[in-house]
């Protein structure tokens, strides 16, 4: 998963990317990375505040930007991405996973092309270049029109900031006004963060492209077909953020509350995970009258674990800590937004069993995970989730739950209708994928 942001026509556009990405920091924290007016870059490893730091200022009033969260490449290719072509210089940071890039690679490398990163991203300036039109947006549209899924892309070009969604919408992108120009962002928090006016929803299948002395304009590539990734609303954006107009944390508070009346289980109280689990326990709390407790408390200042490199254990066990004397001799619900390998999970349970609680019951306000993500999350091989490799009851066991309850899919499905969000992708939990 990636954040992908720009910036066009604002002052000062370096410190409004910064001020954005770090809105968007939780979407990837391997790197960041900014290309600039005449396109300098500025990137590197780490957090936004490392490396957009003041001494490397570069002013300008349009840039693209980019943090990232490796799903497909090598670790040290830093997106945006530039190269020069003769319908001019171009730069893309890309939010998403070319599903077919392999494919698209060896058919511009058999025709003689040469790549210079093992970024899928590439493939979208090669189809850019050989489309057979002069016209910059002209071959942008033809290119997009060639690559079905799954992407959000912001790309600058010398006469202009494009922003596009492939047809299915799977991942989100967002616009509002900011001042003279405008800020394009993964989430509409990050713009809401930084005070933009007037927010819109990037329509799948559309570029919107931002010129000198014009509105916006907004040009069709292919036939919109919603399959907006559920997991976004599960897991990976930010509470305060909405897409479709329906905001996160509503639905995860529905998601638990669902949770609840599908296994109807109560307790002394409820623990929720934090920050993932929290607003799924404040809905289970609602709906089941059992009070919240903070058994556990998190760390801050440690990165989000599932994405650092090695011994995951233990840096679960830095990241949260439990508070002895509210969990010894009481029965808890532990509610979670997701199991995917299971590492998370099984170290709170040994936790909060280990400060004395009597029994540990775990709510999951989604269903197993039991097929990976070919569209950005790096919800690993099949043969790393949990839920696929191990029957119900043995994935009980090693977790250490003396009972674990998952959401059906079914009723899964349910609450997003009853939230209003209609055409999600739910490929991870129904094998269902749309490409
Ligand atoms: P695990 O089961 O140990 O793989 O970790 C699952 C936990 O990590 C979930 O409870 C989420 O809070 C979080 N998580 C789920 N999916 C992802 C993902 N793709 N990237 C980062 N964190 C994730």
């Amino acid at each position: 998963m990636c954040g992908i942001a720009g910036v066009w026509n604002v002052e000062e556009a370096y410190n409004v990317m910064h001020d954005v990405l770090l809105a968007l920091q939780h979407r990837g924290q391997q790197s960041a990375g900014m290309v600039i007016n005449d396109f300098n870059s500025v990137k590197g490893e780490g957090l936004v505040e490392n490396v957009l730091t003041d001494d490397k200022y570069i002013a300008g009033n349009k840039c693209i930007g980019h943090v990232r969260y490796s799903t497909y490449g090598s670790l040290n290719e830093i997106q945006p991405i530039t190269a020069h072509t003769l319908k001019g210089r171009i730069s893309v940071a890309h939010n998403g996973n070319i599903v077919d890039a392999d494919e698209k690679r060896r058919f511009i490398m058999e025709s003689g092309g040469i790549f210079s990163t093992t970024l899928d991203t590439e493939v979208i300036i090669h189809y850019f270049s050989i489309a057979p039109y002069e016209s910059p947006r002209e071959s942008l549209q033809w290119a997009l029109s060639r690559i079905k899924a799954s992407y959000s892309i912001v790309l600058l070009h010398d006469s202009f900031l494009a922003a596009a969604r492939d047809q299915f919408g799977i991942r989100p992108l967002f616009y509002g006004k900011f001042q003279n120009g405008y800020i394009i962002a993964s989430e509409d928090s990050a713009l809401k963060t930084v005070g933009c006016e007037q927010i819109y929803e990037i329509e799948p299948g559309t570029i919107v492209f931002f010129t000198d002395d014009r509105e916006p304009e907004t040009l069709r590539f292919a036939k919109r077909q919603d399959r907006f990734c559920s997991f976004e609303f599960v897991y990976f954006a930010r509470p305060d953020s909405s897409f479709y107009g329906v905001n996160t944390h509503e639905v995860r508070k529905e998601l638990g509350r669902k949770l609840f009346e599908e296994h109807g289980v109560k307790s002394d109280f409820i623990v929720p995970v934090l920050d993932s689990g929290l607003s799924g326990a404040l809905g289970y709390s609602q709906v089941s009258g059992v009070p919240l407790e903070f058994g556990l408390i998190k760390n801050h200042y440690i990165g989000r674990s599932f994405i650092m490199p090695k011994n995951r254990q233990d840096i679960v066990r830095r990241k949260l800590a439990p508070i002895s004397s509210v969990l010894s001799g009481k029965e808890v619900i532990l509610i979670d937004d997701s199991i995917v390998r299971g590492t998370t999970m099984k170290v709170i349970v040994d936790m909060v069993k280990e400060a004395g609680a009597k029994k540990v019951v775990v709510g999951i306000h989604s269903p197993p995970v039991v097929g990976p993500c070919n569209y950005g999350i790096d919800t690993s091989r099949r043969s790393e989730l949990i839920a696929s490799e191990k029957e119900f009851d043995k994935l009980r066991e090693y977790i250490g739950a003396d009972k674990l309850m998952y959401l059906s899919v079914e009723g899964y499905r349910k609450v997003f209708e009853k939230c209003g969000v209609r055409g999600i992708c739910m490929g991870c939990f129904d094998l269902n994928y749309p490409v």
